[in-house]
């Protein structure tokens, strides 16, 4: 029996592309398309809206009226739906994969405690290339990391609303974990006038907004006479769909908890 997922944001760019993704895996089928109440597409044919042929699944602005008719939700929309489409799937006891980025250090608290009671896949990038990045900044991080000047540069298209990218900042993260550094103390967000002499404790952030980039990040270690440069770049989103699809179907059969794009591709050590 197939997986039936929902999809929320579904005339987003993502959510197009998420609807173009389950229409071409074997075992999953469209349950049910959310999109926001004022959009002037609800009542539209999902697939339709998406380049395909009409599946029969129609854009609806109610969650409750398709509750029962996904197994897992995939939700790339804005942190105030994220938050209340999860809190419709904790009441339904629904699985949650969640790519929208931007969210608070209180939404993040508030999606925590949901998933102790519903299984939660949450990851600012879902492309298996840039899961793969992780790992190779955590042995950068480890070998590199004390002698060299860390710079993280992300661009994206002009669209994107939240800055740094969430992939930056999980980026950063992992970087900060490995060298034993508090992100929130050694993050520089932006450089501008009298900045005096680089700290070499710092991690710096360059963001560029420009045209239609999908995605590209680089983090550099630079350290005398040398330098080391970790890249991804990221050429269409179907990259980030079908790592989301990957994860709701490992979620699928998962106990409550918050899991990340690591645990899907087995990457955690
Ligand atoms: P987008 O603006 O094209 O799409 C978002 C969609 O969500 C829109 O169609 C909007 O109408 C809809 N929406 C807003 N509020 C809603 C609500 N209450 N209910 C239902 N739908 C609602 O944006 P996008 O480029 O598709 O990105 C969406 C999010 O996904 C952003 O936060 C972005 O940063 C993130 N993103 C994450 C990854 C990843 O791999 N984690 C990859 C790409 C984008």
């Amino acid at each position: 029996m197939s997986l039936r997922i929902g999809i929320t944001g579904a005339a987003g760019r993502m959510g197009r592309t998420l609807v173009q993704a389950v229409d071409a895996s074997d075992g999953l089928e469209l349950g049910a398309a959310l999109e926001r109440p004022d959009s002037s597409l609800l009542g539209a044919d999902a697939s339709e809206l998406a380049g395909l042929g009409k599946r029969g699944v129609t854009l609806t602005d109610q969650i409750a009226t398709v509750i029962d008719d996904f197994d897992v939700l995939v939700d790339f929309t804005a942190p105030a739906a994220t938050l209340a489409n999860l809190a419709a799937c904790r009441e339904a006891g629904r699985a949650i994969v969640i790519g929208t980025t931007g969210f608070s250090a209180d939404d993040e608290t508030v999606i925590a405690e949901a998933a102790t009671a519903i299984p939660v896949c949450k990851a600012s990038n879902f492309s298996t290339g840039v899961n793969l990045c992780f790992k190779l900044l955590e042995t950068a991080a480890a070998i590199l990391g004390a002698d060299s000047d860390i710079e993280i540069y992300e661009a994206h298209h002009r669209h994107k609303v939240d800055a740094p990218s969430g992939t930056a900042l999980s980026m950063g993260q992992v970087v900060a974990d490995t060298l034993g550094r508090d992100l929130s103390k050694v993050a520089v967000y932006g450089r501008e006038g009298q900045t005096g002499a680089r700290d070499r404790d710092t991690i710096g952030f360059a963001t560029v907004r420009a045209g239609d980039i999908v995605g590209d990040h680089t983090v550099t270690f630079a350290a005398d006479g040398e330098r080391v440069e970790i890249t991804h770049k990221a050429s269409s989103r179907i990259s980030f769909a079908r790592g989301a699809l990957r994860a709701a179907a490992w979620l699928g059969s998962r106990e409550p908890g918050l899991y990340d794009m690591q645990d899907v591709l087995g990457l955690k050590a």
